[in-house]
């Protein structure tokens, strides 16, 4: 038998960032305690390898809130006729009777209820600081949740009339539109 050359992490690194699609540093840190001090020799042996899932998620009773947010940029709420009570986001039962709801278009006025600046966060958000707002939309009694954009974050305040903008490109998600003050 030859002489065998010593295991090169950096070569392995390279080698499986590549084949992964995955960065070399996060690679190098989830190994290196196993390849630079071995545990002992019947402890689990570990490969990396990638797992990709692409799946349909339901927006169940609620996806015609959604599909009118991607198709024509209204929000929907829904109607409880026995209770008298409207609710946004729509609840396709109501809680307080479990009766049906029916469908209502919103305005997409309302009031800041209450609200939070946030200083710190994801890549989902492309500006900080930025405003998470609960507004309480104009014919609705729930409160709905979504960005307040305004250029002093400051200036936000309970109690300050609101309207929706939505976005050009849309998905028919909650980020296609935020709130921007009405005044
Ligand atoms: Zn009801």
């Amino acid at each position: 038998m030859g002489e065998q050359k010593a295991f090169d992490i950096e070569a392995w690194v390279k080698r499986h960032a590549a084949r992964l699609g995955v960065r070399e540093e996060d690679l190098r840190k989830a190994f290196e305690k196993d390849a630079g001090a071995p545990a002992g020799p019947d402890d689990p042996f570990e490969i990396p390898d990638v797992w990709k899932a692409t799946y349909k998620y339901s927006c169940g009773g609620a996806s015609r809130f959604f599909r009118e947010l991607r198709d024509n940029a209204r929000i929907m709420g829904s109607h409880c006729g026995k209770c008298g009570v409207t609710f946004c986001p729509p609840r396709a039962d109501c809680p307080h009777c479990y009766g049906k709801t029916r469908w209502v278009e919103l305005p997409g006025t309302g009031t800041v209820m209450t609200y939070t600046t946030v200083h710190f966060g994801t890549s989902a958000v492309r500006k900080y600081p930025f405003v998470c707002a609960y507004v309480k939309l104009d014919g609705t009694d729930s409160v709905i949740c979504a960005i307040l954009e305004m250029d002093d974050v400051k200036r936000a305040k309970v109690g300050m009339k609101v309207r929706t903008q939505f976005k050009e490109a849309r998905d028919g998600a909650i980020t296609d539109f935020v709130f921007v003050p009405a005044e």
